[in-house]
């Protein structure tokens, strides 16, 4: 069995009990593959992933490209001058964390006359070096959305501060599934929370996250690493 074939059985294990814990249903998963090599996704393909994350659009574009079949995320920070590489290549977008992009996304959904699935990415922690908007903008940022009638709002998003123990993070994970659960958009479903990553994906689906984002604890962190 390959290193990843190891990984991904004990992954699933974890997974599958905590899905239990939590007796919310299903968890999807992101498999964040940000500087793994397309080899290695072919590789996690075959072993039966289906979703990929990815963080930069110019490293993300020839994976794309080469391994079109499956679901492709956006997970990073979004430049506005992207936005055109973005949309209708992946399918779901993370990080929509500032007015202006979604303005952009909007204009750029309409000159491609197709539909831009996002989720708003929450600053819980008032982080100054994350993007996101902050719990108390969030509904009015919601409402505003409903002018863009190309942007499919599907949920929100949050990347905690990151604790070493990640019971540190419950308190972060609840808050943001209280918010999950207040916020309302007329007309449209509220479906995805996604949070957690390999350190502290079990306390976040506890606690209420139905899309998870792994990355280092399937591919490894050291071995395609090109330095931060
Ligand atoms: C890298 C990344 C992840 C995955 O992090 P791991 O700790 O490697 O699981 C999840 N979400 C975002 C936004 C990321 O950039």
């Amino acid at each position: 069995m390959s290193s990843l074939a190891a990984r991904l059985a004990e992954f699933r294990i974890r997974l599958s009990r905590a899905t239990q814990r939590s007796g919310r249903g299903n968890v999807g998963m992101v498999a964040v593959t940000k500087t793994v090599p397309t080899a290695i996704i072919a590789e996690a393909i075959a072993l039966g992933l289906t979703v990929f994350g990815e963080n930069r659009v110019q490293e993300a574009w020839p994976k794309i490209e080469a391994l079109p079949t499956v679901e492709w995320h956006f997970i990073g920070r979004l430049q506005t001058n992207k936005v055109k590489d973005v949309v209708g290549r992946f399918q779901l977008i993370h990080s929509l964390d500032r007015w202006r992009l979604a303005e952009a996304l909007q204009r750029e959904a309409q000159a491609q006359n197709l539909r831009v699935s996002v989720l708003i990415q929450v600053n819980l922690g008032g982080e100054e070096q994350k993007g996101g908007i902050s719990p108390a903008e969030l509904q009015d940022f919601l409402s505003a959305t409903v002018d863009l009638p190309q942007l499919q709002v599907e949920g929100l998003m949050a990347i905690p501060p990151y604790m070493t123990d990640p019971e540190e993070a419950r308190p972060y994970f609840r808050e943001m599934f209280r918010l999950f659960s207040d916020c309302r958009l007329p007309g449209r479903g509220m479906k995805i929370l996604s949070m957690g990553m390999s350190n502290d994906f079990e306390v976040a689906i506890e606690e209420g996250a139905n899309l998870i984002r792994v990355g280092s604890l399937l591919f490894g962190r050291e071995k395609y690493s090109q330095g931060e």
